[in-house]
């Protein structure tokens, strides 16, 4: 049974999808060493004329209940290739990282999708950042062989939102991630409380001694970005470096930033 507030999402997000309706908005991430852009993470965007704005935190969970997940990274993959193509056909160099919901990874042919959009866009595999986040229903440490194959094709895999959730150290332990997005709650509070510190601390440690690069997401700071690169974090990501942005936007940003 569907609730009749969930049917009337349901329809509207089919409908978004269908006529392409939703967007994709994309938010830089520096390397800390030299404070260039090293990436761009898309995320998707929603604005429906009778529903309004609707956060992913709403429809993509739905998504994933109503077997409209793979489409809908589908068409995502789709146009954040052919954006990241425009920037390069224009000279501006970075990285990608996409949002893959655990359930999309459950069809081996998966990898294979993904790099022939990597052929289409003349994008190389080593651009490519997968960030993935354990869900109640699809755990990570049952998608092995998928994510395998991505780590041979040269496709880089984060696992987000790292010390919150079903992330465990488990998953770190038998998977094979090139990557550890610490989660905004101990970056935000890092500052202000040591026992997160101590955790950000560790978990930059513990990513460097499993040869993983460390992100830190959420920097809404100075103090915060600093702390971040004293702790020697890898990556940063954040409101004190840049609002998720227009995919045309981001050179005038990065000719701000690097100034
Ligand atoms: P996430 O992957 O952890 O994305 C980071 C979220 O933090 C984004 O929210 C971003 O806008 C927000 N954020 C970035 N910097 C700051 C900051 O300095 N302060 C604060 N308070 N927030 C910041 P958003 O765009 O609402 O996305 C929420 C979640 O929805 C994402 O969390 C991700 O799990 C999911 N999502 C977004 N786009 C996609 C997508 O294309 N596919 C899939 N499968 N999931 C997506
Ligand atoms: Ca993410
Ligand atoms: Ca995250
Ligand atoms: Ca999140």
């Amino acid at each position: 049974m569907i609730e009749p507030a969930e049917l009337g999402l349901l329809d509207g997000f089919e409908r978004a999808l269908i006529n392409d309706r939703l967007h994709l908005v994309y938010q830089p991430k520096i390397s800390l060493s030299d404070g260039t852009l090293k990436r761009v993470e898309a995320l998707v965007r929603w604005e429906d004329p009778d529903l309004g704005t609707v956060p992913p935190s709403r429809f993509v969970p739905l998504a994933e209940r109503h077997g409209l997940i793979d489409e809908m990274t589908r068409w995502g993959m789709d146009t954040a290739f052919r954006q990241w193509k425009s920037w390069h056909d224009h000279g501006l160099e970075c990285e990608l990282a996409f949002n893959i919901s655990a359930l999309s990874l459950r069809a081996l042919a998966f990898p294979d999708l993904v790099s022939d959009y990597c052929e289409r866009y003349g994008m190389p595999p080593s651009c490519l950042v997968l960030e993935l986040t354990e869900s109640a229903t699809q755990p990570l440490v049952t998608l092995m062989d998928t994510l395998t194959r991505f780590r041979i094709k040269g496709i880089g895999l984060a696992i987000d939102d790292f010390g919150t959730g079903y992330s465990s150290l488990m998953q770190l332990r038998q998977l094979p991630f090139s990557e550890l997005k610490i989660d905004q709650f101990f970056v935000a509070d890092a500052c202000y409380n040591k026992d997160s510190r101590a955790i950000v601390e560790s978990i930059i440690d513990l990513a460097h001694k499993l040869d993983l690069s460390a992100t830190a997401e959420g920097v809404e700071s100075q103090e915060q970005l600093q702390l971040m690169k004293d702790l020697g974090c890898d990556i940063a990501q954040g409101y004190r470096i840049a609002r998720p942005l227009e995919g045309e936007k981001l050179a005038d940003w990065n000719k701000i930033w690097s100034k």
